[in-house]
């Protein structure tokens, strides 16, 4: 059986016309990138500007997502409202202040998992770089190929790749968290195809469990191929983002393949669409 691969730059351009609605509003998938773009340009300012009066605002960002475990929206924004309110200053970070905010924010893991988590990574941002960020985010950006790996704060209880990739995130746009509904669409469109040799050694296996690492390793290596592949002209997070509003759009647990804009490329759409035409077919002769 021949398959066609699906051409990656003229699959993004159609997906991005598409409309998604996301917390009560309605723009094209193209805006939504655009819009995650300005809030990543506005973070890195802030890290770059070595103004010592970010540094709470950048922890913030970090503490909310690498306590969701799982769990992403509101939980992980009611944790970021608690802790905005209750930390205004470097003279709050204590333990006592930490178990206030889990405990306003209702945090699922437990105060004593969310407290010892807070304050390793406030250890570590605070005492070990001396709230140097630019160590930190120049290191994960020298080691992107790899997923940095010998981050420091993989070596926190609790802290696995994908919510240290999703705090990095909202700083560099080469780090992005995947989840099973993006993979899922990813493997569904066929662009798996495209990982077939991103690595010539056997450390890295094509899967897509995000839990798992060998698998998480292989999609970060996947996106950062599509990436060059878009000629750079979308980031992992953009295409991440692509499909998790693809995903939320069209390509849920349920699809809607019959009104999706790449249904004549994506291998799954052009199946079940030649397989209804089959069908049809078959019904007219009977
Ligand atoms: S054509 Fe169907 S399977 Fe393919 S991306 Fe669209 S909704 Fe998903």
């Amino acid at each position: 059986m021949k398959i066609t691969i699906p051409n990656l730059p003229q699959t993004i351009e159609t997906i991005l016309t598409l409309e998604s609605s996301f917390d009560r509003r309605s723009q094209t998938i193209g805006q939504w990138v655009d819009e995650h773009r300005g809030y990543i340009r506005d973070n890195a300012r802030m890290v770059n500007s070595h103004a010592r009066n970010h540094d709470i605002s950048i922890l913030s960002i970090f503490i909310r997502d690498l306590l969701v475990r799982n769990i992403v929206g509101e939980g992980g924004q009611r944790l970021y409202d608690a802790f905005c309110e209750t930390v205004t200053r470097k003279e709050d970070l204590k333990t006592e202040n930490y178990r206030k905010v889990l405990t306003k924010a209702r945090y699922r893991w437990g105060v004593p998992v969310g407290s010892a988590v807070m304050s390793a990574v406030v250890k570590y941002f605070r005492d070990d770089l001396q709230w140097n960020w630019s160590v930190y985010f120049d290191q994960a950006e020298r080691c992107r190929e790899e997923n940095f790996p010998d981050d420091q704060l993989l070596r926190i209880k609790h802290i696995k790749f994908k919510v240290r990739d999703l705090a990095l995130s909202n700083f560099n746009p080469n780090y992005a968290a995947f989840d099973l509904h993006v993979t899922r669409v990813v493997a569904r469109i066929g662009l798996l195809a495209y990982g077939w040799d991103v690595t010539s050694d056997n450390t890295v296996e094509i899967g897509t469990n995000p839990s798992d690492n060998k698998n998480y390793l292989f999609l970060h290596k996947l996106f950062l191929r599509m990436s060059d592949l878009c000629e750079a002209k979308f980031s992992p997070v953009d295409l991440d983002r692509i499909f998790w509003h693809l995903g939320r759009s069209k390509c849920g647990a349920t699809t809607e393949c019959d009104t999706c804009p790449i249904q004549k490329t994506c291998l799954t759409g052009e199946k079940r669409a030649s397989n209804k035409q089959i069908q049809r077919t078959a019904d007219r002769r009977r």
